[in-house]
């Protein structure tokens, strides 16, 4: 089902009335790696909602390493999105860990996340296929591309059609940089499925100072949209703190990518 040969079109999936992956339009998802507060997250989409940004992320189910580390706001921080997402009228995307957590996930956000370290999970895809929502589908730490249309696959097949793929890095020697962002599984991607494509150069990369490069690099090479960690503090975040950028820097960027976007 995911695959080019399967539909003769590229694949829309509507996030809100007005913003979609796989047309025209380039779609950017900004926010911070976790939801912290309320003051955090208006402080956030009070500057993007003035950008070109047209979405809102953050984590409130995070898998974090250490079991010791912030596990996230769950239902509280649920509840912070739906105010934002309403007081400034920006979908949300927001993870889902478990299928115990799809229902209140579904009904506060926009689009639900399934993060590599559950690229795999098969019964949380299956379940996942019976969801009206789209679903962003990251890939897997160590997975192959084969492995991720494979996971595409069985949300597809199980009933939902509104699949996002997003190359986040995969894992390599080198861990200058956090992951290595794989620009050519995007072009594969794009010319083996009809799914949307974007990437998150955040996760890939890992240092600030690295993101804004590689988010033009990968407009340049074809992808639909970009989804990209910033902070109001970003050295005060609470997960993913050097990858983080500041607002400034978001806006900066998303202005910069405008005649990247506009030239492919
Ligand atoms: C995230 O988006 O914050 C995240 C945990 O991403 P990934 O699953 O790509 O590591
Ligand atoms: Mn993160």
């Amino acid at each position: 089902l995911a695959a080019q040969s399967h539909s003769d079109h590229q694949t829309i999936v509507k996030l809100s009335e007005t913003v979609a992956f796989g047309g025209e339009e380039l779609v950017i998802i900004g926010g911070p790696c976790t939801v912290e507060s309320l003051e955090q997250m208006e402080t956030v989409a009070q500057k993007l909602s003035i950008s070109s940004v047209q979405a809102l992320r953050g984590g409130v189910y995070k898998p974090r390493t250490s079991p010791y580390a912030f596990q996230g706001m769950a239902e509280a921080g649920l509840e912070v999105l739906a105010r934002v997402r309403s007081l400034y009228n920006m979908p949300v995307v927001t993870e889902v860990m478990a299928i115990s957590q799809i229902e209140v996930v579904a009904a506060h956000a926009d689009m639900l996340q399934v993060g590599s370290r559950n690229m795999q999970n098969f019964d949380l895809l299956k379940a996942l296929g019976q969801v009206d929502k789209p679903i962003l589908l990251k890939r897997g730490l160590a997975a192959t591309i084969e492995e991720f249309v494979m996971a595409a696959e069985y949300i597809l097949s199980h009933g939902n059609p509104n699949v996002v793929l997003c190359e986040r890095g995969i894992r390599s020697f080198d861990d200058y940089t956090r992951n290595v962002l794989d620009l050519g599984a995007v072009v594969a991607l794009k010319q083996i499925t009809h799914l949307p494509v974007i990437v998150d150069p955040s996760h890939a990369v890992g240092k600030r100072e690295l993101v804004a490069p590689l988010a033009k690099a990968a407009v340049a090479c074809g992808a639909d949209g970009l989804i990209i960690e910033c902070h109001p503090e970003p050295e005060k975040s609470v997960s993913d703190a050097r990858q983080a950028l500041s607002l400034e820097d978001m806006v900066n960027l998303v202005d910069a990518l405008k005649p990247v976007a506009t030239a492919v």
